[in-house]
């Protein structure tokens, strides 16, 4: 297991997700958009120095939401890297100033920012991170789902559950790319969640400084417990019901059963 690809500015996708592109109790697209479209917006007349640049990253970060994992650090030097608003992506990087290395003016050290990586580049493979960059291009969608490994492949053992066969990554790719895009991208527009709240995915803050994992009790709420609950979980669905347990995994299974709908044919064990 582990990754070769450059996970974080992989061909059309990209992600900030540990400079706290989403670590907001408002983690909406809009309100994403908008907080990242202020700071590349401020940074882009600010000269190039480590003097103006540490004096406009305090001055952002003095006017930003509240982070919503205080433990989380959230950058103000994270922007868009193209006019259109497609790419995210570090502003004090020397490859986006022209020349010197701001980054220390960021919530960590250059040297931090330069050699971080996430658990995604352990826990996914090529294949996986080949599916989920083709899919997910878009920089709000990506850095939900590739940052979110339990998602990716709870979403391939519903499949291969699904399908009674293995599914690979690659199948998935060449077969069903829009299907499972649409599948991955229920980790950006998933209907009936909670708006801005204390829940993050599979994460919640529940007023200490470190995010805490949720679980979810089926039986407590009248269920036998189904396979699509890991999946209820990392959309951050917070169900209370039998009915909204049920609502979000059907939410689940109509996406999985798209891209099963494509493969079936290819040996589906569904009647
Ligand atoms: S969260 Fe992972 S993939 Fe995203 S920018 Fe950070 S290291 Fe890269
Ligand atoms: S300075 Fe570091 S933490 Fe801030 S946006 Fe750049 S890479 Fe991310």
């Amino acid at each position: 297991m582990g990754v070769s690809l450059h996970l974080c500015q992989a061909g059309p996708a990209s992600c900030g997700a540990c400079c706290g592109q989403y670590n907001f109790a408002d983690h909406s697209r809009e309100a994403v958009t908008s907080e990242l479209r202020r700071h590349t917006r401020a940074l882009a007349e600010v000269p190039r120095t480590r003097e103006a640049f540490a004096e406009a990253a305090r001055a952002l970060k003095a006017a930003a939401p509240s982070p919503l994992f205080p433990l989380v650090r959230t950058c103000p030097l994270l922007g868009f890297l193209d006019a259109a608003e497609t790419r995210v992506g570090c502003l004090a990087h020397p490859l986006v100033t022209g020349g010197p290395d701001l980054r220390d003016c960021g919530v960590y050290t250059a040297d931090t920012c330069e050699t971080f990586t996430c658990p995604s580049f352990i826990w996914l493979d090529d294949g996986l991170a080949g599916l989920v960059r083709d899919a997910c291009a878009d920089g709000y969608v990506y850095g939900l789902v590739v940052t979110d490994v339990e998602y990716v492949r709870g979403a391939l053992d519903l499949l291969t559950r699904a399908l009674c066969r293995p599914v690979t990554a690659e199948e998935l790719r060449q077969k069903a790319l829009p299907e499972m895009a649409a599948l991955l991208r229920l980790k950006a527009d998933a209907p009936g969640r909670p708006a801005a709240g204390r829940v993050f995915g599979r994460f919640e803050h529940t007023g200490g400084e470190e995010p805490v994992l949720r679980t979810l009790d089926a039986r407590a709420l009248g269920c036998a417990p189904a396979p699509e609950d890991t999946l209820v979980l990392c959309l951050g669905y917070a169900p209370d019901s039998s009915e909204a347990l049920e609502a979000a995994r059907a939410v689940v299974r109509g996406a999985v059963s798209s891209v099963v709908a494509v493969l079936e044919g290819e040996g589906t064990c569904r009647a």
